[in-house]
């Protein structure tokens, strides 16, 4: 979609963008080309967008998968969408806000109703206010997707992407690498989009670990840990862990791990957490 295009169909629908929405644009069809190319897309696929706007990318998508979700929260573009696509059969498009509604199929209550999203694909040009927990949402669903080609902020995308020690390494990584390995990214300049953001952007690609780290109940134990130990960045993880563990055990499980009492999470991999959470879990 050029821009000219996009500007077009804004004026006669007259739509105004909503900045707390997120909505800045991407018309340049080489971005959208690399985006929908990350997700190395099968005819059999399933993709999930978030966030569709004007669906150039939808486009591309509904072009190459065997089944495209689309989810916006702006009924304006939802309106506009419906009709666009309206003899598309491959397309299913909701009006919702996407964490609501991605949170409302991940709650306990209803264990045998929970989304089961293993066989997807997530590929989105995300609103960048809620990307982050977007994408913890659907890493710490049951069945999470296979991959998740995210465009956002360049320096979530960083964070996410990072290795322990690194400057950008944080509860973000952990909570993302724990099931997804890091695969590649590249850089987006602001110009790419309508109206340019105030900062650069970065797609990512992430690939589901073919084998768990953790099962799924770990996984919870896993992530208050992490947010314990990251609850305050400069303390040593030890003594962050002491308001939930007892201290015997903490220090029997640094030990065996092999991470020194004084370290701080920050210099603690993914690996040596997942150890730490069994080593914390085994009686
Ligand atoms: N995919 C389009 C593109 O690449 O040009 C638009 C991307 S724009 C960065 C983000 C889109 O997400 C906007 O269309 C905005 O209305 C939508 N959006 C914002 N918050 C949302 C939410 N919580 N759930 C679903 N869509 C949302």
């Amino acid at each position: 979609m050029k821009l000219s295009e996009m500007r077009q169909i804004l004026d006669s629908g007259a739509i105004r963008l909503t900045k707390s929405l997120g909505q800045n644009f991407l018309h340049d069809q080489n971005q959208l080309r690399r985006i929908a190319d990350a997700g190395e897309i099968k005819p059999t696929d399933k993709i999930m967008e978030i966030g569709p706007g004007l669906g150039p990318l939808t486009e591309l998508l509904l072009d190459e998968a065997g089944e495209v979700l689309a989810i916006e929260k702006d009924e304006r573009l939802y309106d506009f969408l419906r009709k666009h696509f309206a003899t598309n059969k491959k397309l299913t498009l909701l009006h919702e806000d996407a964490l609501e509604y991605l949170r409302q199929k991940n709650i306990d209550s209803a264990l045998k109703k929970r989304a089961d999203w293993s066989d997807w694909k997530l590929i989105a040009n995300l609103p960048y206010s809620v990307a982050s927990p977007i994408l913890v949402e659907l890493a710490e669903a049951q069945g999470c997707p296979e991959r998740l080609v995210a465009t956002l902020q360049i320096e979530v995308a960083k964070r996410i992407m990072s290795a322990s020690g690194d400057d950008d390494y944080g509860l973000l990584t952990l909570l993302l690498q724990l099931r997804y390995e890091p695969k590649g990214w590249f850089k987006m300049p602001a110009a790419c989009f309508f109206p340019p953001p105030d900062v650069d952007s970065a797609c990512i690609t992430l690939v589901r670990r073919p084998v768990p780290l953790l099962n799924f109940e770990e996984a919870r134990v896993y992530t208050k840990i992490v947010k314990r130990s990251f609850s305050q960045r400069r303390k040593m993880m030890m003594k962050l862990l002491k308001q939930d563990w007892p201290a015997d055990k903490l220090a029997s499980a640094f030990e065996e791990i092999g991470i020194s009492a004084q370290e701080r999470a920050e210099q603690v991999s993914v690996e040596q957490f997942v150890q730490l959470t069994k080593c914390l879990l085994a009686s």
